[in-house]
């Protein structure tokens, strides 16, 4: 079964269409990069894939279930779908632990007893096992983005998307949380990435996708994508200097 599939996704606010016509599928286990210039629709379509935006055309499926136009069976879809933003939005009253199982519990129903257990096992996986007491105020931004990543995997999500998530860091706090992210997709982790970072892309995703004007442009393994670009407007956006 495909993780991700869509189909001629259009997506317009108001008089401008901003998605014109997407088509991607992702396999279980890929793990693809979605890099282009700002405000070539990037955000617009995982948010659109995690139901967060309504669409005017098109299919998009998640783990086989079906992502509704005008946003009906949202329950289903965002316990198949976790999804981490450049800012990470924890509840600063809420400890990590807290924090962490919020969801599962109102969501889920996930009983008391096993609340700790969920919470060791996904922080271990962000390498923060020591932090479920402490409070986002007291973790770093690098540390803070990664609980943002644990609570997501608390979920137990069949794939995860990525905005972006070290844009709003500290440029020697990126490399903890990449970091993080290349141990999920070696773990067979399925996912999404909106990245700027373009070593991380080539060297973690195993496919690249190139958005450009709200259309896949160019896509393919991300090694060919890097090497041999085939479009001026890729070969401009790797290497604006040639
Ligand atoms: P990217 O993530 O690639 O930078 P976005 O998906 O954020 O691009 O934006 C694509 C286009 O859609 C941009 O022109 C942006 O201004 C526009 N856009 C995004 N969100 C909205 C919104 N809520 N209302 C109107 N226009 C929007
Ligand atoms: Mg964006």
């Amino acid at each position: 079964m495909l993780a991700l599939r869509i189909e001629n996704l259009r997506k317009s606010y108001g008089a401008l269409t901003v998605l014109k016509g997407i088509d991607l599928t992702v396999a279980n286990g890929d793990v693809v990069a979605v890099i282009g210039r700002s405000g070539s629709g990037k955000s617009t379509m995982l948010r659109c894939i995690n139901g967060l935006e309504q669409f005017q055309e098109g299919a998009i499926e998640v783990a086989g279930h079906k992502v509704d136009r005008s946003g009906a069976n949202l329950r289903a879809l965002r316990r198949e779908v976790g999804m981490v933003f450049q800012s990470y939005n924890l509840f600063p009253h809420l400890n990590v632990a807290e924090n962490i199982t919020l969801a599962p519990r109102v969501v889920k129903g996930l009983p008391r007893e096993q609340c700790a257990a969920l919470v060791h096992e996904v922080l271990a996986r962000v390498g923060l096992a020591d932090k479920a007491g402490a409070y986002p105020d007291q973790l770093s931004g690098g540390q803070q983005q990664r609980v943002a990543i644990a609570r997501s995997l608390a979920m137990k999500p069949k794939v995860m998307l990525f905005d972006e998530v070290t844009s709003a860091l500290d440029p020697e706090l990126t490399g903890e949380v990449l970091k993080t992210i290349s141990e999920l997709a070696r773990a067979g982790m399925t996912m999404l990435l909106v990245t700027h970072e373009m070593g991380f892309a080539r060297r973690v995703a195993n496919r690249t996708v190139f958005m450009h004007q709200g259309t896949v442009w160019e896509e393919g393994r991300s090694e060919d994508i890097f090497a041999n670009p085939r479009t001026p407007e890729l070969r401009c956006f790797i290497a604006p200097d040639l």
